[in-house]
């Protein structure tokens, strides 16, 4: 009895068919089984500001978000959350008609699928592509269209007549990430213009993940697509608190967007949790306030662990994309006279006692991906010291 009634009608249905447990659950188990570092998903082995925890306790203390938020999140948070985008952005939101708090980017992510794509419709999303995206599109009804990123001088770049090539008669949305999870590329303002130009041209509307805005290095800058002409009208610009603040346990995520689109994705939202998360909204509004010191040092935090994990990786004769941005390091296998990401790392724990993530499954087209894994690099120093030094066993082993 897999997965059929007596009638031999799938349990699941047919929009979901394709989706089975994630490779994190399956890697994570694998980890846990073995002992092995798990660099596999990506969360922060280390909790995020002290103060900011301590907000969160005082609002649970004095009984503000205990009892169901209002629909559309509580007002300190949406005030913050625009004057973030302005300040940082310049991009003017009213935090009563074009900002709404969710359940995490993931949230965020499915309601604006569910509320904006018709059966049938087709959505261009970037490839390698992060897990939600397909499932969501899948729940939607729409057809996903996937445009590969593909390595060029040491990143994985957008080709950007692909993209246009992609765009139909039935294409709804563009949806993209930058920075972009799992090849840590930052979109450049160039690319980025051009894909805003294409969507004015072809009157599409944008939904960009952009969590991990915060997390960029060396002179990588992030650009809100939102800010580009003709954009703001018809972008959904997402983000959430869980990766710039090390809290991802606390689904503490954002729309902002024109009042239409806003009011679209919020109609899906409603029947979704409806609300989530009450006395981490206020500790999140502050968060979002905290100085501009809190920003560099975690991106400088997270450049050395970058710089730590990446030379590591080399020194194991990987091939690395060293990224832009995210807390994510691609790498290639075939130097080490591997090509099956997949087999690589479901025997990783074993030959060397790490955990990593087969990029191909963030494919469509899943040749493309195949000898690309990713490793996480949001850990404590010594586990990223201790992971290099087990990898660079590879070479002999
Ligand atoms: C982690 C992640 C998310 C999910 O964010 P939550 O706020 O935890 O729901 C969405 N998009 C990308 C690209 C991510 O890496």
């Amino acid at each position: 009895m897999t997965g059929m009634t007596s009638s031999a009608r799938p349990i699941l249905n047919r929009r979901l068919a394709a989706f089975g447990t994630t490779i994190f659950a399956e890697m994570s188990a694998l980890a846990a089984a073995t002992g092995a570092i798990n660099l596999g998903q990506g969360f922060p082995d280390t909790d995020g500001p002290e103060e900011i925890r301590e907000a969160a306790v005082r609002a649970l203390r004095d009984g503000r978000g205990n009892q169901y938020p209002p629909g559309p999140g509580v007002p300190e948070l949406r005030t913050a959350i625009a004057a973030h985008q302005q300040r940082r952005y310049g991009l003017t939101y009213d935090p009563d008609t074009e900002v709404l708090v969710t359940a995490g980017a993931t949230e965020a992510i499915a309601a604006s699928l569910l509320a904006l794509v018709e059966p049938g419709d087709e959505v261009v999303a970037l490839e390698p592509y992060y897990d939600s995206y397909a499932a969501c599109i899948a729940m939607a009804g729409g057809r996903r269209v996937p445009v590969t990123l593909r390595p060029h001088d040491g990143a994985f770049r957008l080709d950007l007549d692909e993209l246009r090539a992609a765009v139909t008669d039935r294409t709804r949305l563009l949806l993209i990430n930058t920075p972009h999870n799992p090849t840590g590329t930052v979109l450049t303002r160039e690319e980025l213009a051009a894909i805003a130009e294409l969507a004015v041209e072809r009157d599409l509307l944008v939904v960009t993940d952009e969590v991990y805005e915060h997390l960029v290095f060396d002179d990588a800058v992030h650009v809100p697509i939102a800010t580009l002409p003709g954009m703001r009208e018809r972008t959904v610009t997402i983000s959430s608190a869980g990766k710039t603040w090390s809290y991802t346990g606390w689904k503490v995520g954002w729309v902002t967007a024109s009042p239409a689109l806003v009011t679209a994705v919020r109609t899906a939202k409603q029947f979704l949790t409806y609300v989530s998360s009450g006395p981490f909204q206020y500790a999140i509004a502050e968060a979002l306030n905290l100085p501009e010191d809190y920003f560099t040092a975690l991106r400088e935090d997270l450049r050395a662990k970058r710089d730590l994990l990446a030379t590591g990786l080399e020194k194991a004769g990987f091939a690395v994309f060293r990224p832009a941005g995210t807390y994510f390091v691609t790498a290639d296998i075939r130097p080490l006279g591997e090509s099956d990401g997949f087999a690589f790392c479901r025997s990783l724990p074993e030959r060397a006692g790490v955990v990593a993530i087969p990029n191909a499954v963030f494919y469509d087209h899943r040749e493309e991906g195949a000898p690309f894994v990713r490793f996480a690099f949001c850990k404590r120093q010594e586990t990223l010291r201790e992971a290099a030094e087990r990898l660079a066993g590879l070479r002999h082993g």
